[in-house]
C-alpha cells in the first residue's frame, strides 16, 4: 500500500478543498472523478459560485477582495453579516433542524476558509454586483448574507480549483466510478473498488473522502426518497450526482442524517433540457420573483412571493412549482420592476411573453385568461403601498387575500407586461452520511466513527431541512471538505 494514502471520490468543490487540504498536511492524494475530463467540475461547475460567511464590515471583504478601489468603494454599502446572523439564519430556514455541531463548525470556520481558498488555491473572489445588490438611492446596497462570488462564477471556481490540484501534483483519474467501499475484517477502511473503461479495480487505501454530492440526478432514488412527481423535476446541474457513494457507506453501516425526503429545488425555464447545460450554467433559474407575482396555469397564485429576501425562499418554492398543474408556474412583472431582473431573465434561451394587456399574456403563455384577471385585479386592490425598497424586507404588503405577499407588494399595473413559464429545477438532495463535524469522519448507524471514512459536500445530510439560505451549500463544501481533508491525511500518515 502507498503510504500516506488518501483517495478523494469526486471532484466538485468539496472534494478538490479536500484533496488541497490533504496535499496540505502531507498526504498522497488521488481523486477519482466518475466524469470525463471534458465534463469534470460536478454540481459545481453550474453554481453562481456564491459563497455565505459571516463577516463584520468592509475591511474584512477587503482581505478577501484587497484591489477594491476607492470610486467602487465610495458607491458601495456591504453592511454587516455577523457571526450570530448567519447561525440564526441557518436554523430559521431549517425549522430549528439544523445539526447544531454542523452550524457552529461551518460559522466558524467559514471566514478563515474562504481566505485559505484565496492564498492556497488562488481563487479569487468579486462583489455579487449583479444579483445580490440593488441600487438605493444612488448606492448599491448588498444584502442578504452572501455577498461575493468566485471570478468566473462555478466555472472559474472549478477551473482554479483543478489548476490548483494540477501546481500540487494532486493525480485526478476522469473517467473512474467509485463502486464500493473495502473494509478490513475490523471495519476500517482498506480502499475502493472502481470501475473505468477498462473494468473494475481495487485500489487500496487508508483513508478515503466521499465527497460525491447527492442523489438528485437519479430518478429512481429522486422518486424513491422524495416522493410521487419527482421524476418530472429537471436536474439543474450534475448527471453524474446519482448517489451510488451514499448507498456504498451506507451498505458498509454508516448513517444516514438529515432530511431525506427534502431537497433544493429552484423556478427553472420550462423549455430547459433534462440536466444542465455547461454553456447556460446557472441562467435557466429565475430568481427575481420577489419583484412580480408567480401564478399557475389556472391564473392562481399559491406563494408569497415577499415572504423573505430571495435567498432565503428560493429553495423551497421549486416544490411548490411541481406541485402545480403541469408542475408548471409563470411569473409576471410589469414596467415598474422589469429593469431590476436578475441577468439570467435577459438570456436568449428563455421562455417569454410580453403583451400590453393581462388578458393578453395570459393567452400567449397558456394561462386562463379569466381567472388571471380576476387575480391581478384582486392583487392589485390589495396593495397597500409604502416605501418600497427591494434591498430590505420593507413591510409594503398586500391586505385581505390569500397567500399575501408580505414585502415588495407593488401593483402590476404598468404595461407592457412581462410574464416567464418555469418549472421545478432540482438543485441537489438534502438526505445523506452523518459525520463528525469537525473532524469530518463518518459515524456508523451506533454513532462510531468508521475508521478511514471521511465526508464532505452535499452528500452529508444534517445541515439542511426544509430550506436553504443561499451560498450555503459551497461554502460548507469547503469547510467540511477542508477539515475532512485534513483528517483523513493525519490518519493515513499516522
Ligand atoms: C445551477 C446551480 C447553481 C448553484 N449555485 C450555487 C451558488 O451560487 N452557491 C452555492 O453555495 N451553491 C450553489 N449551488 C449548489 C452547489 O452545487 C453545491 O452546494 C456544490 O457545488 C456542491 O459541491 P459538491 O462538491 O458537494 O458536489 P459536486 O460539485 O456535484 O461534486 C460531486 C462530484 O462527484 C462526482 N461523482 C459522483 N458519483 C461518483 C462516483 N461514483 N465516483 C466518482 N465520482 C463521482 C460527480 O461527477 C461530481 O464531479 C448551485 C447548484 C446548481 C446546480
Amino acid at each position: 500500500m502507498t503510504q500516506n494514502r488518501v483517495i478523494v471520490i469526486g471532484a466538485g468543490n468539496a472534494a478538490l478543498c479536500a484533496a488541497i487540504s490533504a496535499h496540505e498536511q502531507g498526504a498522497d492524494v488521488t481523486v477519482i472523478e466518475k466524469a470525463s475530463y471534458e465534463e469534470r467540475g460536478g454540481n459545481t461547475f453550474f453554481t453562481g459560485g456564491g459563497f455565505r460567511y459571516p463577516y463584520d464590515d468592509l475591511s474584512d471583504i477587503q482581505q478577501l477582495i484587497p484591489d477594491l478601489s476607492a470610486e467602487e468603494i465610495k458607491k458601495i454599502d456591504v453592511g454587516t453579516y455577523p457571526r450570530k446572523s448567519m447561525s440564526d439564519d441557518l436554523l430559521r430556514v431549517s425549522e430549528g433542524l439544523a445539526d447544531e455541531q454542523m452550524v457552529v463548525t461551518l460559522v466558524d470556520n467559514a471566514f478563515d476558509t474562504v481566505k485559505w481558498m484565496r492564498n492556497y488555491a488562488s481563487v479569487r473572489w468579486v462583489l455579487m454586483y449583479g444579483r445580490q445588490a440593488y441600487e438605493v438611492n444612488g448606492i448599491l446596497k448588498f444584502w442578504g448574507g452572501m455577498i461575493t462570488e468566485a471570478v468566473g462564477g462555478g466555472e472559474g471556481l472549478s477551473d482554479s480549483l483543478f489548476r490548483a490540484t494540477e501546481r500540487l501534483g494532486i493525480n485526478v483519474e476522469y473517467g473512474s466510478k467509485m463502486t464500493k467501499l473495502l473494509t478490513h475484517s475490523t471495519g476500517a477502511i482498506s480502499g475502493i473498488e472502481i470501475k473505468n473503461q477498462d473494468g473494475f479495480k481495487v485500489m487500496d487505501c487508508e483513508s478515503v473522502v466521499l465527497a460525491a454530492g447527492g442523489f438528485q440526478a437519479n430518478v429512481e432514488m429522486r422518486t424513491r426518497y422524495l416522493g410521487a412527481g419527482w421524476e418530472f423535476a429537471k436536474v439543474r446541474g450534475s448527471r453524474h450526482n446519482t448517489g451510488e457513494v451514499i448507498r456504498s457507506a451506507l451498505d458498509i453501516g454508516a448513517q444516514p442524517h438529515g432530511h431525506w425526503s427534502s431537497a433544493h429545488a429552484v423556478a427553472w425555464d420550462l423549455n430547459a433540457p433534462p440536466t444542465g447545460n455547461r454553456r447556460i450554467g446557472d441562467l435557466y433559474q429565475k430568481h427575481s420573483y420577489p419583484l412580480g407575482v408567480i401564478v399557475n396555469t389556472n391564473g392562481e397564485r399559491f406563494v408569497d412571493e415577499g415572504a423573505d429576501m430571495r435567498n432565503y425562499t428560493y429553495a423551497k418554492y421549486g416544490r411548490e412549482i411541481l406541485k402545480q398543474p403541469y408542475g408548471t408556474a409563470f411569473q409576471l412583472f410589469d414596467q415598474q420592476t422589469v429593469h431590476r431582473l436578475r441577468d439570467e431573465y435577459r438570456i436568449k434561451e428563455v421562455s417569454k411573453a410580453e403583451a400590453n394587456s393581462i388578458e393578453e399574456l395570459a393567452t400567449d403563455l397558456g394561462i386562463n385568461p379569466y381567472q388571471l384577471k380576476l387575480t391581478i385585479d384582486e392583487f392589485n386592490a390589495a396593495c397597500q403601498g409604502g416605501d418600497y425598497d427591494p434591498a430590505v424586507r420593507d413591510n409594503v404588503a398586500t391586505q385581505g387575500i390569500s397567500p399575501p405577499k408580505s414585502n415588495w407588494a407593488l401593483p402590476l399595473n404598468e404595461p407592457p407586461y412581462v410574464g416567464f413559464a418555469v418549472t421545478c429545477g432540482i438543485t441537489f438532495t438534502f438526505g445523506g452520511l452523518r459525520s463528525i463535524a469537525n473532524t469530518g469522519q463518518v459515524l456508523d448507524t451506533e454513532d462510531i466513527p468508521i475508521p478511514g471514512l471521511y465526508a464532505a459536500g452535499e452528500l452529508l445530510g444534517g445541515l439542511f431541512y426544509h430550506n436553504y439560505a443561499g451560498g450555503t451549500g459551497l461554502m460548507a463544501g469547503s469547510v467540511f471538505g477542508r477539515i475532512a481533508g485534513a483528517s483523513a491525511a493525519k490518519l493515513s500518515a499516522a
